[in-house]
């Protein structure tokens, strides 16, 4: 194999623009040679403290001694088999998600590979369990690529324009921002108010399948919505008989201190979506569901090639079984909460931070304007801390540091922002 570090960072780059489609941004011009725990190092050598973990992903950090293990060892008895065959660690992977859904009776998982897919496979689900075309989605929310998702998503213009016609039968509700809406009271009533007045007016309750929400708000802003408004969630599908889609493909697998943010904030859904954090790294997605809703998906009318391979399956199992071991959901609200109280204090001294918000170590901190957010963004990349943005603005920073990052490392990373807040 070549050695990737070979090149200096520059000739790479060089090559990276000539061979791959500039329609992926980077958001950085780092160019990793390996990844140790909560860092990375580029192929000239630097070291950089990832606070994005691949966008909510790498939660036990970069390479795990544990899920490495697994994934050797897996990959040399069985990488892939499709429904050739059954595969032992994907039947254990979907028994142990049932044990971390205790908001279910009796579940049942659908394994596919990304976050999109789950959303696609979940609006199909709902249409086929409910006899419905409708979807309802809410504004600023992010659930993928893919045309389907595309039809859903809202959390910046760009990501739909030129794209059309995308799914018909979505509708757009307001999310419950508290920031944007007056306070979480406000926001609870105006989005709720706003979904009984587009049941009334556009999307009738007995067309629509399926509500599809963010628990917490991912590339829309990292907004922590009120309970109060995920409870109305729950009631009017309740009403309705429509399902109600936690889309937790970045909120779940321990980011907000549980394995799924349905049980941080006690409200049940009907279908859970998780992706990204769920294997480490490796491509996995998953659609669970009480298995008299799965009962309602005719066999054969959805599936996946990848979906569930092996591979994914025992990284996940791992991933998990050190989360298990280390109490790091216990840790994650912990830390997540110390984080919160130093930043706000920190950012006092930014005049351009309007909030600090996050539930678990999932935090944001929304600027004023992107410029200030992006300003603080580059001076902490130049200090050697990697953060990302969001928001349809792209001015909110936010962390999204490794479950099991250490105190120090967290220090160094808070030392190092308190500077570009400064700054
Ligand atoms: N849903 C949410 C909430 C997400 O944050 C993302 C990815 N950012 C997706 C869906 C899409 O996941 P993927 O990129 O794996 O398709």
């Amino acid at each position: 194999m070549p050695e990737t570090n070979a090149k200096p960072s520059a000739a790479w780059l060089d090559d990276h623009y000539t061979a791959l489609s500039p329609v992926l941004k980077f958001m950085t011009d780092i160019v990793v040679d390996r990844g140790e725990g909560s860092y990375l190092i580029d192929v000239d050598g630097r070291r950089w403290l990832d606070f994005t973990t691949g966008i909510g992903v790498t939660n036990l950090g970069h390479c795990p001694p544990e899920v490495v293990a697994a994934i050797q060892h897996q990959a040399q008895r069985l990488i892939h088999t499709s429904v050739t065959a059954h595969n032992t660690p994907a039947i254990e992977l979907a028994n142990k998600l049932r044990e971390l859904t205790p908001f279910f009776d009796d579940p049942q998982v659908f394994f596919c590979n990304t976050g999109a897919e789950a959303v696609e496979g979940s609006v199909k689900l709902a249409r086929q369990a409910t006899g419905r075309p409708g979807i309802i989605a809410f504004r600023r929310a992010f659930h993928g690529r893919t045309l389907g998702a595309t039809s859903l998503t809202t959390a910046k213009g760009l990501y739909r324009e030129n794209y059309g016609p995308l799914l018909p039968s979505v509708t757009i509700a307001p999310y419950a921002y508290p920031l944007r809406y007056g306070g979480e009271q406000a926001a609870t009533s105006f989005a709720l108010d706003m979904l009984d007045e587009l049941f009334e007016l556009d999307a009738p309750a007995s067309d629509v399948a399926a509500m599809i929400v963010e628990p917490v708000l991912g590339e829309g802003g990292y907004v922590v919505p009120p309970v109060a408004w995920l409870r109305g969630l729950r009631e009017r599908c309740n009403e309705y008989g429509i399902l109600l889609v936690f889309d937790e493909v970045q909120c779940g697998m321990g980011r907000t201190g549980r394995f799924f943010a349905a049980e941080t904030f006690g409200v049940r859904p009907d279908i859970v979506l998780a992706a990204k954090g769920i294997a480490s790294g490796m491509p996995l997605g998953a659609i669970i569901a009480e298995r008299s809703t799965k009962a309602k998906w005719p066999m054969s009318s959805h599936g996946s090639t990848f979906g569930g391979n092996p591979l994914s399956c025992v990284a996940s199992l791992a991933t998990i079984e050190v989360i298990e071991r280390d109490d790091l959901l216990d840790r994650t609200r912990e830390v997540g909460s110390r984080i919160l109280e130093r930043l706000r204090d920190i950012a006092a001294t930014n005049a351009s931070v309007i909030e600090v918000r996050g539930i678990g170590l999932m935090i944001g901190i929304e600027f004023d304007s992107a410029q200030a957010c992006e300003r603080v963004q580059s001076i902490a990349l130049d200090e050697g801390l990697v953060l990302l943005t969001c928001g349809p603005r792209n001015n909110v920073l936010r962390l999204i540091p490794p479950l099991n990052a250490s105190d120090a490392e967290i220090e160094e990373g808070l030392t190092i922002l308190d500077k570009a807040l400064r700054g």
